[in-house]
């Protein structure tokens, strides 16, 4: 099986604060199958560490109010390519992410609150017809 995955899922350090979120049943699947990880907001150009942002309003917008939502779109688009390319029969993504969160974000608040809905990369791979899902449904 081909699988797309969120890299930070994987160990690698690209998340906003500079950490990961490593997770040991995508290292089982990452040893048994065929891997693509991809870091959307990396790929849009955004730098590690970089500010945390949220999806307000449609949005994508840095929690100090620069809007960074060409970026987010950029790495999305970019995400899509690939997976059109490679054909991955399942992509994993990061939970709740304003890029890779599947069925939940947080509401661009800043205050910890979800809504229901996904980040824009996300969104434009399940538009596109390929299935995700969040890593927690793992
Ligand atoms: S954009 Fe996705 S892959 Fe990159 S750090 Fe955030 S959740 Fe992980």
């Amino acid at each position: 099986m081909k699988i797309m995955i969120s890299a930070c899922l994987a160990g690698r350090n690209c998340k906003y604060n500079g950490g990961n979120n490593r997770n040991e049943k995508v290292l089982e699947l990452m040893a048994e199958n065929e891997v693509i990880t991809v870091c959307p907001e990396q790929m849009g150009g955004l730098p590690t560490p970089r500010v945390p942002s949220e999806i307000r309003d449609g949005v994508v917008t840095a929690r100090d109010g620069r809007v960074v939502d060409r970026e987010f779109r950029a790495g999305a688009a970019l995400c899509l390519e690939i997976a059109l390319r490679e054909k991955p029969d399942l992509i994993i993504l990061q939970s709740r992410s304003p890029s890779c969160g599947v069925k939940q974000r947080y509401d661009g608040s800043f205050s910890g609150r979800l809504v229901d809905g996904a980040g824009v990369t996300a969104q434009l791979l399940m538009e596109k017809g390929f299935h995700c899902i969040d890593v927690e449904d793992l």
